[in-house]
């Protein structure tokens, strides 16, 4: 940890602020480059959902990564950081009108398409503009992601994506619109994968499916494999950058592409979140009966994850140099789910030090809200502090 934050800088910095490390960022997408180099038909999409802020989206960009969105609003932010139309990509249960046409008028990649309803409606859409849309059938493969349920999506019981037992009325209804492409086919199993046999399950799955489509005479120009490649949360510096090689290798050795067939990933956690950390200051500690409260300054409304999923964020003082003694931390909103870790070991903490709730570079800042009428979270970057 030492070294890893420019503690005298953030002594001058309002509290809570996130913190990234574009150095670690530079690094993480230099790692994908390097072990995507041998496969000319890989292509990276980042998940824009995972963090939108524009000077991450600039860093991913100028490093050649297309864009996954799943808004008209993800599409706008793509843009405005510059990531080429022709490598954004629209996925999402959801589209409203104005969002398939914000796709048509930016000339996207792509549309990844869930239903027959939003089928039909981007058929319609599109013949009233005069245009053909190229999109990729969302297939729900009913994969268990072994994730926490409510970051799996590829399971049966998912709303997400065409159900198998589906897929072939789907075909039969797709060939009859005039103003649809069928290009490729989707898939996301869910987030925070860190057993590489899901993504082999996901695979042969695949493959399975592949091989139906081909008695069908149909082979796509693309695979879209998701995302969902986990992180190392509870030791973050022992793993700042994932282990792609062994994520990209699963493809490699199960997934059987056609040839000439693309394929495609779109990873969001994988990418950010080891390079982000919500900086906060401890406001009181207060004695409670048997334990001791960190009272800081930032909330559920700055970094939502523990709340919503209960999910684990190393915690560090790193303020103090004292012997460690065990906490709860927990932040200043009016819910008592506004908690950041229980039974936490930190360095002897005083009011006034700093903390570091570490690896929240996802899901984090685009996630904050102004809960209790709360100021929105600041951002600061390594290389401009
Ligand atoms: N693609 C889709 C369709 C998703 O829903 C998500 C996340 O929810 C992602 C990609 C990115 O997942 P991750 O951040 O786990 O890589």
């Amino acid at each position: 940890m030492k070294g890893l934050f420019p503690i005298d800088k953030f002594k001058n910095i309002e509290t809570p602020f996130y913190y990234y490390n574009t150095s670690l960022l530079r690094e993480t997408l230099n790692t994908i480059k390097k072990e995507t180099a041998q496969f000319p038909n890989y292509h990276v999409h980042y998940a824009v959902k995972a963090n939108a802020n524009n000077r991450i989206l600039s860093i991913i960009r100028e490093n050649g990564l297309g864009a996954d969105c799943v808004s008209g609003g993800e599409i706008k932010a793509a843009l405005k950081a510059g990531f080429p139309s022709d490598k954004i990509v629209f996925a999402g249960v959801g589209k409203a009108d104005w969002e398939i046409k914000l796709g048509f008028e930016s000339n996207i990649f792509c549309f990844n398409v869930e239903s027959i309803p939003e089928l039909d409606n981007i058929n319609e859409l599109a013949s009233i503009q005069g245009k053909t849309a190229s999109v990729a059938l969302r297939i729900n493969p009913n994969i268990d992601a072994h994730t926490h349920h409510y970051i799996t999506t590829g399971l049966s019981e998912n709303k997400f994506g065409i159900s198998l037992i589906h897929l072939d009325s789907v075909l039969d209804h797709l060939i009859t619109l005039k103003n649809i492409k069928l290009i490729g086919l989707h898939f996301h199993i869910g987030s925070q994968i860190t057993d590489m046999d899901s993504f082999k399950g996901l695979c042969i799955r695949i493959n399975e499916i592949q091989e139906h489509l081909y008695q069908r005479m149909i082979i796509v120009d693309s695979i879209n494999v998701g995302g969902g490649l986990g992180i190392n949360y509870e030791e973050p510096d022992k793993e700042p950058i994932p282990d792609f090689r062994s994520y990209f290798s699963v493809f490699y050795k199960h997934l059987k592409l056609r040839p000439k067939q693309e394929l495609h990933f779109e990873l969001g956690r994988s990418i950010i979140c080891q390079c982000g950390s919500l900086i906060t200051k401890v406001l009181y500690i207060k004695e409670g009966i048997n334990k001791k409260f960190v009272i800081v300054d930032a909330g559920m409304t700055d970094l939502i994850r523990p709340a919503l999923y209960q999910a684990y964020h190393k915690i560090e003082n790193i303020t103090s140099g004292l012997a460690p003694e065990e906490y709860d931390v927990v932040g200043p909103i009016c819910e008592s789910s506004d908690c950041f870790g229980k039974i936490v070991s930190l360095n002897a903490t005083h009011r006034g030090d700093l903390l570091a709730i570490r690896s929240s570079g996802a899901y984090g800042e685009i996630m904050a809200s102004q809960y209790n009428c709360r100021e929105l979270p600041k951002a600061y970057y390594q290389d401009e502090l």
